[in-house]
């Protein structure tokens, strides 16, 4: 035990729990709750009984959200440290896993348009970063510059959701423009031919994240469930002017991935039975290889896997080292997810 709160001082990577409310239509019909969070004890207890027996499961995480937790709460506590860290020059990633319809697009991008102004209260992790990335560089009156890429990775493919449209050309071709992963001689991720946009102003942020919302929309119709068997990486890099010394400049660059996962009942429920085999196993590599990473970051492994995946090379040099790693794992209260509900606990916890 004192071992685990040693381990738990010096980690860098950050397992929060978010358990959703009761949508209206589960709140009509009356749908039984087995989700009790415990915020104040970090603890999630998950309530089953079987053969008339109470049998109570109990999960500690690093935080635990409730279903009344705003979209405010989680930011303050757990990711405005993390873009702190971006400001002073490291990587971090933040990733939202769980269950299609757990809340993993609204924890990220949140729940409403911006219509200029203020941040809506549902406005979501994306949003909220870019806020704090502006508001303290505008502050301390620096020189800089933020610029964001916006992806997603189907079948370990790689698509650019920012990408204009160019309606000369077929879908099939635009399909065909080769982005492809390599890394420089000093262990950066360079992703070539994706389109990296600069943001001057808060409000540009909405228009980015709903022209990838629509892309992703588009492919759906194409492709049933695309979006909820597809990973989606929101990177927003910040280049900050330190000092002039001579003719030199001193730049100093972080960069956050906000990362929106697959659905986690890709991995558990096998796509064989659905006759996707090939797809299935695509996706549960990816999900399987960034759990395995993230296992051998914990444990301080020699050998940490990233090859293994087209996740995990994306995201190689901002994960593990001095980067912070933020896993929110998002949860339904209700009976009928239970058994989702209890793999995602399990991932997570093994996360930690
Ligand atoms: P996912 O991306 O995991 O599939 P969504 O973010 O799309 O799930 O959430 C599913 C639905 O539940 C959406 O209508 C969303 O607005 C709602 N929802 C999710 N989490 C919350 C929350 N914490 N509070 C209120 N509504 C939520
Ligand atoms: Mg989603």
């Amino acid at each position: 035990n004192s071992n685990r709160q040693d381990r738990d001082k010096e980690s860098n990577v950050q397992v929060l729990l978010r358990c959703r409310p009761l949508s209206d239509d589960e709140q009509r019909l009356n749908v039984p709750k087995v989700i009790s969070c415990n915020e104040h004890k970090r603890e999630v207890t998950v309530l089953q009984n079987v053969a008339n027996k109470q049998i109570d499961r109990v999960f500690t995480f690093d935080k635990v959200f409730g279903p009344k937790a705003q979209q405010r709460s989680i930011y303050d506590q757990a990711i405005s440290p993390i873009v702190n860290e971006v400001l002073e020059g490291f990587n971090c990633t933040v990733f939202a896993y769980g269950q299609t319809g757990t809340g993993k697009t609204y924890t990220m991008e949140g729940g409403m348009r911006n219509k200029g102004g203020d941040l809506p209260v549902e406005a979501g992790v994306i949003p909220r970063a870019v806020r704090q990335i502006f508001d303290m560089l505008e502050t301390q009156n620096a020189d800089y510059s933020m610029k964001v890429t916006f992806l997603e990775l189907y079948n370990e493919e790689i698509t650019d959701l920012l990408a204009p449209e160019d309606n000369s050309r077929s879908t099939e071709d635009r399909q065909k423009k080769p982005i492809s992963l390599m890394e420089d001689g000093k262990g950066c991720v360079v992703i070539r031919g994706l389109e990296e946009v600069a943001v001057y102003s808060m409000s540009e942020i909405y228009t980015l994240l709903e022209q990838g919302a629509s892309k992703r929309r588009t492919a759906d119709t194409l492709l049933n469930k695309h979006s909820s068997r597809s990973h989606s990486i929101f990177t927003i890099t910040v280049h900050v002017k330190e000092a002039t010394v001579g003719d030199e400049e001193l730049i100093k660059c972080g960069k956050l991935n906000l990362v929106d996962l697959a659905g986690s009942e890709n991995i558990s429920r096998s796509g064989a039975r659905e006759g996707r085999a090939r797809e299935a196993g695509e996706i549960n590599k990816s999900l399987l290889t960034l759990g395995r990473v993230i296992n051998a970051l914990v444990e301080h492994s020699a050998h940490i896997p990233y090859r293994d995946s087209k996740l995990t090379r994306l995201l190689r040099d901002s994960l593990g080292g001095k980067t912070k790693t933020c896993i929110i794992a998002t949860i339904s209260p209700s009976a009928h997810c239970l058994e989702e509900t209890l793999s995602t606990l399990d991932y997570a916890f093994r996360a930690k």
